[in-house]
């Protein structure tokens, strides 16, 4: 039997390094869309193509190349904060440019004959305020950033090809972390700050507002979730989330006591030239859906996941690599 083939965009974020090395250990043959040639790595196998996500032509031309049976979008310009001083950039590569893969997914399942899966990373910011509820499928999209609304779009593109046929599914995702987060993200600069603290080489931690309460995952988890609605019956919109919030608050004082400093609040500055504009104050996920109908659950906690994180930095630093 043939390997399934899976064509991803993002392959050399956060969580599509995640999802090459689990597509690559079950036998799927991945090729992954990258934008530069710079080497970056992708474990062997993996066939890498250059491209574009905003380049329609191109992205049309890499799908009748590759011919996938799977497609996952997770490419695109992923940082709220940027969305704020790039939002007309986010609009066009993380809310236009899906809809020229859903686009070619459609015309190579038309034109063989064989279904394409299609999965997009959505997010939370898709909601904005929530007022306290946990979000799930069914609640409104309201966003609050440009960040939100590029996914919004998108988000509904991805329900347009589903109506005409197409199995795509659209997975909201919640905050979720790993080690790979970059320092640009306000987990890892909190992991990576209490570390140099702890080891002497910093001496206090700027933060915006410690007050917002997010679900925070464990990457992994996440890019499980995106296989099995890749893999269901039927594409669908679900929710992936851990159904529990932290303040920011709380994941610095998580960060710092994994680092084994109890006193946080001596090191910790608030700066608000860290603070974003129209911040929700408090996201929460209800993923009852993928837990029904996907057998999805979350396998970390959030202490769990902070403390992998400051490990990882502490690590680094005792290495020399940080
Ligand atoms: P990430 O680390 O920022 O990775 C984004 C990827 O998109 C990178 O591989 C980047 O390539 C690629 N990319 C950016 N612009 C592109 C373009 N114009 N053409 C082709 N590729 C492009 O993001 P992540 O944390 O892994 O998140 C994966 C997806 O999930 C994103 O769509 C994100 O918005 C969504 N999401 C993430 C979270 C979360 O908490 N992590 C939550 C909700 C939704 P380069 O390496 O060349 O920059």
């Amino acid at each position: 039997m043939s390997a399934v083939r899976a064509l991803v965009t993002g392959a050399t974020g956060q969580d599509g390094s995640y999802l090459v090395e689990r597509l690559v250990a079950d036998g799927v043959e991945v090729h992954a869309l990258v934008r530069h040639d710079d080497g970056a790595a992708l474990p062997d196998g993996v066939r890498r193509h250059r491209g574009d996500l905003t380049d329609g032509a191109g992205m049309a031309a890499l799908v009748a190349e590759v011919g996938p049976a799977e497609i996952y979008n997770l490419g695109g310009l992923s940082s709220v904060a940027l969305s704020w001083e790039q939002p007309a950039l986010t609009a066009e590569v993380t809310g236009v440019a899906p809809g020229h893969l859903l686009k070619a997914a459609f015309e190579l399942q038309e034109r063989t004959g064989e279904p394409v899966r299609f999965v997009q990373a959505s997010s939370a910011e898709i909601f904005g305020r929530t007022s306290g509820a946990a979000a799930d499928e069914d609640t409104p999209i309201r966003p609050l950033t440009p960040y939100g609304a590029a996914k919004a779009y998108a988000h509904h593109v991805v329900g347009v090809y589903r109506a005409r046929g197409l199995h795509a599914s659209s997975c909201i995702l919640f905050n979720h972390e790993s080690p790979r987060r970059p320092e640009t993200f306000v987990t890892r600069k909190i992991t990576a700050g209490a570390a140099r603290i702890a080891r002497g080489q910093q001496q206090e931690l700027a933060m915006g507002n410690l007050d917002p309460r997010r679900d925070w995952g464990w990457a992994p988890d996440y890019v499980a979730a995106m296989v099995l609605a890749a893999r269901a019956d039927e594409g669908r919109d679900y929710v992936v989330a851990t159904g529990v919030s932290h303040s920011v608050r709380e994941f610095v004082a998580a960060a710092f006591s994994a680092a084994g400093i109890d006193d946080w609040e001596r090191y910790v500055t608030l700066d608000p030239r860290f603070a974003r504009p129209s911040d929700a104050p408090d996201l929460v996920g209800d993923a009852s859906r993928a837990r029904e109908l996907l057998g999805w659950a979350p396998s970390l906690g959030f202490e769990e996941i902070v403390a992998r994180m400051v490990e990882n930095d502490l690590g680094l630093l005792d290495a020399g690599q940080a």
